[in-house]
């Protein structure tokens, strides 16, 4: 311990002697002498000489392609080479989740020889997050900067702070105050109360875009963008690390469990929505666990090689297994829907998160207001165009009546827990607001799958396989679907299809006709009476 931070401990530990155990300061005084006895004050990973051919050779074995993004990273740690304390700026991976940010730093602290830790800044408002709590507080906590060092054990880690761009302003600033190479040497945490030196920590931050970054972090930044991968790159970074990894940490080889090249298409085709990798990792070791169950419970024969070979059956079981899990907490019984859907404005659509298909609700109210559209729900750009798209289409479709006159309509779609985006939410969308004009109840044992075009023509949406097997698991057993998504549908097993009604839909009106129980409300004479909130509000004052 420094001079200075071993007085502060000695005090404490004077006051502690004074105290009864009983006493409520006792505990907390306990919790802040054993961070500073444990925290690493000057103790470090030895700094070995940076051997940058391994270093590459490592990255190369970790990461399938990212050419440029390893060139780039080669360039930082040779300057690190050339001069281990130079004012290096903080590398800054932006790109979808799953496309490697993580693992590329932690690749960089394995080729400085170097412990890495890593510190979610998901959601973070509170700048107590990064700078502590003042010991006063009731429930005081040192930040998570501190913690983090307690965690690993040395004061020169590589440290990554994780989804920068999604803190609050004030974080942002106390961030920059960490990352100031003349101000990080005396961190002060308000917990720890002494000064930490931070200049021998290097920090990496991860961010998925670029928006709302706050522009004096990003000075302080070098940005490296990690793209989206395209097919056939998961196919290959799949082939070639994620299976040789996941049969890995389950003690097996390729000899033992193969995945097909076929079978892994199929994961990314029809299974897996998303920028990068992470789901389709997920996705591949259940299989591989399935597999395993499998092989030990049938005794398959070890002189044959591989033992075992993953068809679509066993990935149909797996993912279906995977889906109930999920899917435990949001599905619903038919009392719980038909509560649910019990008003007007209120449908039942399909959406992609990145967990895959879910059953959404979509809630449509209104109130007095100036004719604006609200939207909440944690929703994506092509969602919140959907639903614009469905009120421009559902006031053009009572085009001498004005909708939207002396009201506001708010469009709720209530969060999984996992922001969703995608276009076949639209006739959902549609149904709900026409639910909610005409006051007619929309039929709670129907769910509908299907994005929209300005002219009412329903266009196909992928995943239809995945979403109606959601729908299936969630008790629902009518689905209106796109009428050119039927070729996808024919695919499911037929014990599924013999259970469900499923609806073909050609055009918005073919859905309104089959979501309502008398069939398409009216659309001439909607909204009449006309709307009256405004009156009905003044009739009740
Ligand atoms: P991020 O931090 O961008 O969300 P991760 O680093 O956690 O993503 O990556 C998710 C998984 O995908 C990890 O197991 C990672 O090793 C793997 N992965 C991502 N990109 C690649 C790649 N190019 N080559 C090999 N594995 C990859």
């Amino acid at each position: 311990m420094p001079t200075n931070v071993q007085k502060q401990a000695l005090r404490e530990l004077w006051l502690l002697r004074k105290m009864q155990p009983q006493q409520p300061e006792y505990s907390s005084s306990h919790a802040y002498l054993e961070l500073l006895a444990d925290l690493p004050w000057q103790k470090a990973s030895e700094e070995k000489e940076l051997d940058l051919r391994a270093a590459e050779e490592r990255l190369n074995t970790d990461h399938y392609g990212l050419v440029k993004v390893k060139q780039r990273i080669m360039k930082y740690l040779a300057v690190l080479k050339l001069k281990p304390d130079a004012r290096v700026p903080v590398l800054l991976f932006v790109g979808p989740p799953g496309v490697g940010k993580t693992s590329l730093a932690s690749s960089i602290a394995a080729a400085l020889d170097r412990k890495f830790v890593r510190i979610s800044l998901s959601c973070v408002e509170d700048k107590a997050v990064i700078r502590g709590h003042q010991r006063s507080d009731i429930g005081s906590l040192p930040g998570r900067l501190i913690e983090g060092l307690k965690r690993v054990g040395v004061c020169n880690p590589v440290m990554l702070l994780d989804d920068i761009d999604k803190t609050g302003s004030d974080v942002a600033l106390a961030l920059l105050e960490v990352l100031d190479p003349e101000q990080n040497k005396t961190f002060k945490d308000h917990y720890l109360n002494v000064p930490f030196d931070l200049s021998k920590v290097i920090f990496i931050a991860t961010a998925n875009s670029m928006h709302h970054f706050p522009p004096p972090l990003l000075e302080r930044m070098e940005v490296i963008e990690l793209p989206r991968y395209t097919p056939e790159e998961k196919l290959s970074i799949a082939m070639r690390h994620l299976i040789p990894r996941v049969l890995d940490q389950h003690g097996l080889t390729s000899e033992f469990i193969k995945i097909p090249e076929a079978m892994v298409k199929l994961v990314i085709q029809r299974y897996t929505r998303e920028d990068g990798v992470r789901d389709l990792e997920r996705k591949l070791a259940a299989a591989v666990e399935v597999a395993k169950v499998e092989m030990e419970v049938n005794g398959h024969e070890i002189s044959t090689s591989p033992v075992l070979v993953v068809d679509e059956a066993m990935l149909e079981k797996v993912l279906r297994a995977m889906w109930e899990n999920v899917l435990r907490h949001h599905s619903f019984d038919d009392k719980e829907i038909a509560e649910v859907v019990s008003c007007p404005g209120v449908s039942l659509g399909l959406v992609w998160t990145s967990f895959g298909a879910e059953v959404q609700l979509v809630e449509a109210i209104e109130m007095v207001g100036k004719g604006n559209l609200l939207l909440t729900g944690q929703l994506g750009d092509v969602i919140k165009e959907s639903a614009r798209l469905a009120l421009t289409w559902v006031s053009a479709k009572v085009a001498d009546i004005n909708l939207l006159e002396g009201r506001d309509i708010h469009i709720h779609l209530p969060p999984l827990g996992v922001p969703k985006d995608g276009p076949s939410l639209g006739v959902a969308l549609v149904t709900s607001l026409i639910s909610l004009f005409s006051k007619k109840k929309v039929r709670c044992d129907t769910a509908m799958i299907g994005g929209m075009a300005p002219s009412g023509l329903l266009i196909p949406v992928g995943g239809v396989k995945d979403m109606i097997l959601t729908t299936y698991h969630c008790g629902i057993k009518r689905v209106i679907v796109p009428e050119r998504n039927l070729e996808d549908i024919v695919k499911l097993p037929s014990a599924i299809l013999d259970s469900m009604e499923i609806l073909p839909a050609k055009t918005v009106e073919d859905v309104l006709e089959k979501a309502f129980e008398r069939g398409c409300p009216n659309l001439t004479n909607f909204a009449i009476p006309p709307f009256d909130l405004q009156s009905r509000i003044r009739r009740s004052q």
